[in-house]
C-alpha cells in the first residue's frame, strides 16, 4: 500500500510526463534520501543559497544563482530582481511600483499562463508583434524592431518564452537589450533535456534564465533554478530569503550578498511566500548534478523502448490507430488516432475512461480535438506498459 492510499489517494499511471498538477517527475531514490537527511539537520538558508548558486554557476556558466520554488516562482523574483536593484526601498513597496522602471515587454506570441508570475511583481506586460503564423493568416510573428520600438523609461526587461520556435531569434532579442542596458528574462521551466540548454541561454547572452526543478531535472516538485548576472540573482535572493535578522549580526557570505552595496537590510520581500526550504534545495542540488551525468541518449532509448513495447501490445486495436511519432525530446511516443468527423469526441470519450478506471490512466490531452491521445513514456514503469495495452483494448473493443 502507499502512503497516498493511507490518506485515501489512489496513485495514477501517468502517461503525461513531468506534469505539475499530476505531482511533476518522479524523484530518484539518491534525491529522496538526500533530502531526508537534509531534513535532520538546521542550517543558515543564505549560506545554502549561497553554496547552491555555486554549484549553479558551475553548471549552467552564469554569475550566480538560486534555487527557487519553481521556475514561477523564479519568474517573479527575476521580474523583481530587475525592478528594484538593490534597494531595498524599493524591495519594500512592492508590488507598489509607481515611479519605478514597471513594464516588461513580451513579443505576444510568448504570453503564455505562467506569465501571470511577471506580472505578480508588479509590473505592467507591453505586448508586441502580432503572431500571424498561429492565425492561420500569415507568417509573421514578432520582429526585433518592434521590441525595440517599445522600450521606454519604464522598460525593466524583456520576457522571452524559450521554445525551439520562439522567434525573434534569442540572439536578436539579446542584442536589442543590450544595446538599451534592459535585462532579458529567458522562461525555459521545460527546456531540458537537452543539458546543454542548462547553459546555452546563458552562453547566448540572457541576464536572467528559470528552469523547473521538478519537470526533468527530477527535483522536488516545489524547487526550480533561477540563474544569471550576478547583481540581479543578489536582487532576486534578497527578495525571498527570510531576513528577519538583527542588522549587526546579518553576516551573510559576501560573495553572494555584499551588504556594502546596500542601504540597510531589506525587509520580507515579493517572494517570501515562495519560500523554498533546505530539504527542497538540496534536493534539487543532487538531481542536478545527476541530470548532468545522466546518458540522455540511453534515457531516451529507454523511453523510446516503453513506447515501442506498448505499440506492439496495441497492434490492431479496435477504433483508433496506433501510431509511434517523436516528442520534442527526441523519445518515440504513442498516438491514438481516431477517425471521422466526431474524431475529437471519440478520443475524449477514450480519454475519459481511462482516467475514470482504476487504476486511473491520464494520458497527453494536447492533441484531443484533433482527435489524438498521445501516451508518453517519461513516467511510466515498465509494468504499466501491459495495464494500460490492456483497458485500451478493453475500453475501444
Ligand atoms: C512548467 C512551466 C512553468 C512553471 O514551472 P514551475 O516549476 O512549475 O513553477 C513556467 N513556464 C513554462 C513555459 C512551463 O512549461
Amino acid at each position: 500500500m502507499s502512503i497516498y492510499e493511507e490518506f485515501g489517494v489512489e496513485p495514477i499511471i501517468n502517461a503525461v510526463g513531468w506534469a505539475t498538477r499530476l505531482g511533476g517527475y518522479v524523484m530518484d531514490d539518491a534525491v529522496v534520501s538526500a533530502m531526508a537527511q537534509a531534513a535532520r539537520h538546521s542550517v543558515d538558508m543564505t549560506e545554502l543559497q549561497a553554496a547552491a548558486s555555486k554549484v549553479i554557476s558551475e553548471l549552467t556558466g552564469a554569475e550566480a544563482g538560486l534555487v527557487t520554488s519553481g521556475a514561477a516562482a523564479g519568474l517573479l523574483l527575476a521580474t523583481a530582481a530587475c525592478v528594484t536593484g538593490a534597494d531595498p526601498s524599493k524591495m519594500a513597496r512592492l508590488p507598489e511600483t509607481e515611479g519605478m522602471r514597471n513594464t516588461v515587454i513580451v513579443p505576444r506570441s510568448h504570453r503564455n499562463l505562467y506569465d501571470h508570475a511577471v506580472r505578480t511583481a508588479g509590473v505592467r506586460l507591453v505586448e508586441v508583434g502580432v503572431p500571424d503564423r498561429f492565425s492561420g493568416a500569415g507568417s509573421r510573428d514578432c520582429e526585433p524592431w518592434e521590441i525595440e520600438a517599445a522600450i521606454t523609461k519604464d522598460t525593466a526587461a524583456i520576457l522571452y518564452v524559450a521554445t525551439p520556435w520562439a522567434r525573434p531569434s534569442l540572439d536578436q532579442v539579446v542584442e536589442v537589450g543590450r544595446r538599451h542596458g534592459v535585462p532579458v528574462i529567458i522562461d525555459a521551466a521545460a527546456q531540458l533535456p537537452p543539458a546543454s540548454n542548462l547553459k546555452a541561454f546563458i552562453a547566448a547572452g540572457a541576464d536572467l534564465v528559470a528552469y523547473s526543478g521538478g519537470k526533468a531535472i527530477g527535483g522536488p516538485q516545489s524547487s526550480g533554478i533561477l540563474c544569471g548576472r550576478r547583481d540581479l540573482i543578489e536582487a532576486a535572493a534578497l527578495q525571498m530569503l527570510d531576513l528577519d535578522v538583527v542588522d549587526e549580526l546579518w553576516l551573510p557570505p559576501k560573495q553572494y550578498i555584499d551588504r556594502s552595496g546596500l542601504r540597510g537590510v531589506p525587509p520580507h520581500g515579493i517572494g517570501r511566500p515562495c519560500k523554498v526550504g533546505k530539504e527542497e534545495i538540496i534536493g534539487l542540488l543532487v538531481a542536478l548534478r545527476q541530470f548532468v551525468k545522466r546518458d540522455e541518449k540511453g534515457a531516451v532509448e529507454a523511453w523510446s523502448g516503453l513506447t515501442r513495447e506498448l505499440h506492439a501490445q496495441v497492434e490492431g486495436i479496435a477504433g483508433c490507430t496506433a501510431r509511434m511519432a517523436t516528442s520534442k525530446w527526441g523519445a518515440d511516443v504513442l498516438d491514438l488516432i481516431f477517425p471521422g468527423d466526431d474524431a475529437g469526441k471519440r478520443a475524449a470519450a477514450v480519454a475519459r475512461e481511462l482516467q475514470t478506471g482504476k487504476p486511473a490512466i491520464v494520458a497527453d490531452l494536447s492533441k484531443l480535438y484533433e482527435g489524438v491521445i498521445r501516451i508518453n513514456p517519461y513516467c511510466l514503469r515498465p509494468e504499466q506498459v501491459r495495464i494500460i495495452a490492456g483497458r485500451l483494448r478493453q475500453i475501444t473493443k
